[in-house]
């Protein structure tokens, strides 16, 4: 007989949108600070007279941040430092063991809880799914090419010090733009550039196409988070077989087949709780899970 279940009461969604706010708030509240545009005039702006920079205890965006001189560094920005200098520069692994340990215990949470591309994608789905009933929605199938286009940046990185990898994070790109409109008045092609692509890949192909399938760096978050030992976990006998968890993953991992312990691809969910925050019957829950896999 099914055991009786009830939807968790604590849903992860608020606090996690709250989180992902607070971080898109940050990365326009420090350029915006610190350049002040409220003291720019169109004639200071021509001249490039802008006043100076106001100092503040908050810098840098998600790749490095600094909190009144603590710094934290994104786990992939530290692997991308490490290969090109062939140096562990102390500072900076200090500066990179939370989040790295962070990473290696709770998985990819950098991509569905920090991430603000990430978390305007999740927004932009119900745009999306508008242009799939539009028919505007073209059904092209790309295989997850993050491990293939992660290993050559790495080469790239290794052996000639090029910085490929933070070029091409697009959460990076994001508050770099944004450093640019608040210093320069602009933006750059390139920056820009991606990331529109990446707004007009999800629109017109498939949602989350750029994090399942193209991401290096959520490649690289995957692959350390691997063995992770915080895991969505299912109650079998509670799984009533409704659906609503496979609909709600964004990439389509099709959480309820872990009743039936068929085979479910971890390196690619990301922890979001989507799946358990819609399921009706509290079949699908977090827990520690030493053993892993
Ligand atoms: S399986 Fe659940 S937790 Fe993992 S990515 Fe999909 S919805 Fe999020
Ligand atoms: S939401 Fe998923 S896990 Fe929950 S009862 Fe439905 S199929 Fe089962």
């Amino acid at each position: 007989m099914m055991a009786e279940g009830k939807r968790h009461r604590f849903r992860i969604k608020p606090p996690r949108r709250l989180v992902q706010l607070g971080v898109i708030v940050v990365l326009i509240g420090v350029p915006f600070y610190t350049q002040n545009p409220l003291e720019w005039s169109p004639s200071r702006i021509v001249l490039g007279h802008l006043p100076k920079p106001r100092v503040f205890p908050l810098s840098g965006d998600t790749w490095s941040f600094s909190i009144g001189g603590f710094t934290l560094t994104h786990p992939v920005a530290f692997i991308e430092e490490v290969l090109s200098s062939k140096v562990v520069y102390q500072p900076l692994l200090i500066s990179a063991l939370i989040p790295l340990v962070l990473t290696l215990v709770l998985g990819r949470v950098f991509c569905s809880w920090l991430c603000p591309v990430g978390f305007l994608l999740e927004l932009n789905q119900k745009v999306n799914s508008l242009f799939r009933r539009a028919g505007l929605h073209l059904r092209v199938r790309i295989k997850d090419l993050r491990y293939t286009i992660l290993a050559l940046a790495l080469v790239l990185v290794f052996f000639f010090a090029f910085p490929i990898l933070s070029i091409f994070d697009p959460p990076h790109l994001f508050g770099r733009e944004l450093m640019y409109i608040f210093t320069h008045g602009a933006v750059s092609l390139s920056g820009a550039g991606l990331l529109l692509g990446i707004f007009l890949l999800d629109l017109f192909f498939a949602p989350r196409v750029w994090c399942r399938s193209l991401c290096p760096s959520g490649g690289a978050l995957s692959l350390l988070g691997a063995r992770r030992l915080w895991r969505i976990r299912m109650d079998a006998g509670r799984c009533t077989h409704c659906g609503y968890c496979d609909e709600a993953c964004p990439y389509g991992l099709e959480p309820m087949g872990l009743a039936e312990a068929k085979g479910f691809d971890w390196l690619k969910c990301d922890n979001c709780g989507l799946c358990r925050d819609v399921c009706p019957t509290g079949a699908l829950s977090y827990r520690f899970d030493l053993k892993g896999g």
